[in-house]
């Protein structure tokens, strides 16, 4: 079959080589290139051991202190309170009891696909050296902290995850790079993170290539289902297809919208800065609880990112929450380089309220398959989402139960 990804995202491009597999003739369309997206610069931690959606009561506590810093790790712009209404209110509801331990079931499932999925994509495209097996750290500042987030890390274990407790000096044993304002952690020994994510992108997207996948750089207008499956593009002719993936991460909710699927669809936006060759300060990604940034020790150098910033897609970024982030690192990494040696970088997760991608066909079409959505998730879930869209299309039965991720779900 001919078949159109949409979004040469990690997402978009993991898709193109699973349909790829399957003998299809795939063309990625993207309108600006590959890794333009939230797939450039995120904080490459491969975090299949993440069970909670972002509408845990865990993080719903938070939220007034968080709201109560204005560049703390959690904020809404004053000019975009009024159209995150209708999104904050399905948190609220994703938040009840019933609909959280659905949520969890479902992303403990897709999480389960994960790193098997990105352990076999690497290996047959011969990009295994880019998956680092080091494990990651979740580090508290008190054993308060710790003693609060305890029950959590209970669930993780129950749900198979392997979790092992350090306290401070334990932590810094492992990461000397940390200050003594670390009071303990919890240590992730699965988890692992990637060389950088723009470079696993684009070996995505090079390997892609190598394999007469076509690229076709243009701006996708709507898809039209009178005959088939039609792509309409700004300023040029339209393309018709067998098959359509929408894969355009944050900016896929008016594209799916030309083919009747409305989809609660926003954008955390999150901002970094990264010291190129920085390398000697950690060993392995460490989250630094309360604080809400990750650092990451990519092959490139040390990134330190996270925040959630609800803002839409079109305000300029606020870097001064990038040097608060900064400031915060600096009390819990030794020595760290000055803010201005460092690239600062902000990116648009596609953020859906049940923490959830849609994955499924468009209501109107089989023809049409959506793959979006993946909020804090999506290097981590990419490679796992493309097998499921092959399986999607190929109309065989996938490996999870898919009706929590249906775009009809709403
Ligand atoms: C600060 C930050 C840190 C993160 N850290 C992690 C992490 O550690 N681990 C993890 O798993 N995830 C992380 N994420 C999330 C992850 O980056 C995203 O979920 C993932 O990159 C989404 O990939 P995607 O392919 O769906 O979308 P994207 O990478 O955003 O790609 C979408 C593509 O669609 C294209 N496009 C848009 N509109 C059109 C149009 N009209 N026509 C044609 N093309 C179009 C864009 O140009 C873009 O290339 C982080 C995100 C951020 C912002």
């Amino acid at each position: 079959m001919k078949i159109a990804v949409l979004g040469a995202g990690l997402v978009g491009l993991a898709s193109a080589h699973a349909l790829a597999d399957e003998g299809h003739s795939v063309v990625i369309i993207d309108r600006e290139g590959p890794a333009a997206g939230a797939s450039r610069g995120n904080a490459g931690w491969l975090a299949h051991t993440d069970i909670d959606p972002i509408a845990h009561p865990k993080m719903l506590r938070q939220v007034p202190k968080f709201l109560s810093d204005p560049l703390g790790p959690l904020a809404i712009r004053r000019e975009y309170v009024l159209p995150i209404l209708p999104w904050l209110v399905r948190l609220l509801i994703a938040s009840r009891p019933a609909n959280l331990a659905r949520s969890i079931d479902a992303l403990i499932g897709l999480q389960s696909l994960a790193m098997p999925a990105w352990t076999q994509l690497s290996a047959r495209l011969g990009m295994e050296k880019m998956i680092h097996r080091r494990g990651g750290l979740f580090a508290f500042q008190s054993h308060d902290d710790f003693r609060t987030a305890l029950p959590h890390f209970k669930r993780q274990e129950a749900a198979g995850i392997r979790v092992e407790y350090l306290d401070g000096p334990e932590v810094r044993q492992m990461e000397p790079a940390l200050t003594d304002a670390i009071a303990g952690a919890a240590f992730f020994p699965d988890a692992a993170h990637v060389s950088d994510p723009y470079l696993v992108t684009m070996a995505l997207y090079e390997a892609a290539r190598a394999r007469n996948i076509d690229f076709l750089q243009a701006s996708v207008k709507a898809i039209d289902l009178d005959r088939g499956v039609t792509v309409r593009f700004e300023g040029r002719d339209p393309m018709a297809f067998d098959r359509v993936v929408v894969a355009m991460g944050a900016w896929s909710k008016p594209i799916a919208a030309t083919v009747g699927d409305h989809i609660p669809l926003d954008t955390e936006r999150g901002y970094n800065i990264s010291f190129p060759g920085s390398t000697r300060y950690l060993n392995r990604p460490v989250s630094f609880q309360g604080s809400g940034f990750v650092g990451t020790p990519l092959d490139t150098g040390l990134r330190l990112g996270g925040a959630v910033e609800l803002a839409g897609l079109k305000l300029p970024p606020n870097h001064a929450r990038t040097r608060a982030l900064y400031k915060k690192a600096e009390r819990f990494i030794r020595d760290l380089p000055s803010f201005d040696q460092g690239t600062v970088w902000m990116g648009f997760r596609p953020s859906i309220p049940d923490s959830l991608p849609v994955i499924g066909h468009s209501l109107k079409s089989p023809l049409v398959v959506h793959a979006f959505g993946h909020g804090h998730y999506g290097l981590t879930q990419s490679a796992a989402t493309a097998r499921l869209v092959a399986d999607l299309i190929a109309g065989r039965h996938p490996p999870i139960d898919l009706s929590s991720f249906s775009p009809q779900r709403f």
